[in-house]
């Protein structure tokens, strides 16, 4: 929990500089918030989603990812007359899948969605935040970013029909999966991860070829964006993201030190997806981020909080160092109390716990009104009158 606490929490302040406000929706959204804006072919909707009938009769689904979300609740909401808006959110998802290394069926996201700006700056933005989170984790050194554009509608629509004329010409090389989807979902095909749609794949036309001057200009001033703030980027003309919804940017950020399941970080544009759920057309452009692979990720456990030891010698100590600690705690600092045990097992247990100091209470001390206070780590020892002790303890 302290790793996935400090990387959450490192995700929530880098947002935070960017202006992002936290949001929380809820664990199960109605199954037709995800079969709407995840496309009825997305390999989430046909084989991934933890769907139920609840005591109503009505078809839930866990959420096994956070924009849509988002999008229900801005929509629900109403929130858009206060565009532009900037949400953070972080959470459980849930995906039935074959589970292993970096690939659970519950884990966890933490993403931001930045509604309402159509301009590329939304998208170099995200971008941005998303650097500096894997930046505080001491992530990003050890990540690239690869990057591709899917275009406005038109383009999309151009490149569908030279896709699909390809595609049908090598039918019979095609998965069974591939086929099914080459007449309602073609893109989707280029995602495959069956090895023999990928050798089609690799010679079939390059999106960016296809793509109109206006989707040529939006993706340029995106990689414009980030040379300015000196983010590296690969362009990947094969990248494309599993979701229906997305529009000219995409990118994923990935690891070299997590094998196969090395894509810690992925995202894009989605200007269609608030207008598929019913809602009035809003851009919208985000991320999400894998919260356990982003664990793995940690070079060392973040540290945990050294606390006060409270050592007390006898009785009448020990009921001193009972209010002591209450004291301390009131000041927002730790004191551990070791319950029991004599002086050395009291010792040991303060080193175990990686004490910074400890505070030494005997009759002697008591009677002279002091405390001993040891300094953990460099040995030296010294009596502190017992009404400054608190102040002096402040400082540790
Ligand atoms: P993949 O191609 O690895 O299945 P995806 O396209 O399904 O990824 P997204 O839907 O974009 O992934 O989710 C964003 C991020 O969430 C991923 O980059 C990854 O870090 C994380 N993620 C996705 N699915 C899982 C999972 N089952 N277990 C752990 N992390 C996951
Ligand atoms: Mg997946």
């Amino acid at each position: 929990m302290r790793r996935y606490r400090f990387v959450v929490d490192q995700a929530r302040a880098a947002a935070e500089c960017f202006g992002y406000h936290e949001m929380a929706t809820p664990i199960f959204e109605f199954s037709e918030v995800f079969k709407r804006t995840l496309g009825d072919t997305s390999d989430i909707v046909t084989k991934e989603m933890y769907t139920f009938t609840d005591r109503g009769g009505e078809t839930v689904t866990l959420r096994p990812e956070g924009t849509a979300g988002v999008a229900r609740a801005f929509i629900s909401g109403g929130l858009a007359q206060h565009l532009p808006l900037k949400y953070f959110y972080s959470g459980p998802m849930f995906r039935y899948e074959r589970p292993q290394k970096g690939r659970l069926r519950q884990f966890h996201q933490t993403g931001i969605e930045l509604l309402g700006v159509a301009d590329p700056i939304g998208d170099v933005e995200i971008i941005a935040t998303g650097v500096e989170f894997l930046r505080r984790i001491g992530a990003w050194e050890r990540c690239y970013l690869e990057i591709n554009s899917l275009g406005d509608a038109e383009s999309r629509k151009a490149y569908r029909d030279v896709l699909v004329a390809y595609l049908s010409a090598h039918k019979d090389q095609l998965s069974k999966e591939s086929l099914e989807r080459l007449e309602r979902n073609p893109m989707r095909i280029l995602d495959s991860k069956d090895e023999g749609d990928r050798k089609i794949v690799a010679d079939a036309p390059v999106y960016s070829d296809h793509l109109n001057e206006a989707s040529r200009d939006f993706f340029q001033r995106v990689l414009a964006g980030l040379d300015a703030l000196g983010i590296a980027y690969k362009i990947n003309p094969r990248l494309v993201r599993g979701l229906d919804y997305y529009c000219h940017t995409c990118f994923e950020i990935i690891s070299n030190d997590l094998g196969a399941q090395g894509t810690v970080m992925g995202g894009g544009r989605y200007d269609g997806l608030v207008g598929i759920m019913g809602g009035t057309e809003t851009p919208g452009v985000g991320w999400a981020s894998g919260v356990e692979r982003c664990m793995m990720l940690l070079q060392q456990d973040p540290p945990a909080r050294r606390p006060i030891a409270l050592i007390p010698v006898g009785a009448a100590a020990e009921r001193e160092c009972l209010v002591l600690a209450d004291q301390l705690r009131r000041l927002g600092l730790y004191a551990e109390l070791g319950y029991s045990g004599n002086v050395g097992k009291r010792m040991k247990r303060a080193n175990k716990l990686n004490a910074r100091v400890a505070v030494i209470l005997g009759d002697d001390e008591l009677a002279k009104k002091v405390a001993t206070l040891r300094d953990l780590d460099s040995g030296e020892q010294r009596e502190i009158a017992m009404d400054a002790l608190a102040q002096q303890l402040e400082a540790y």
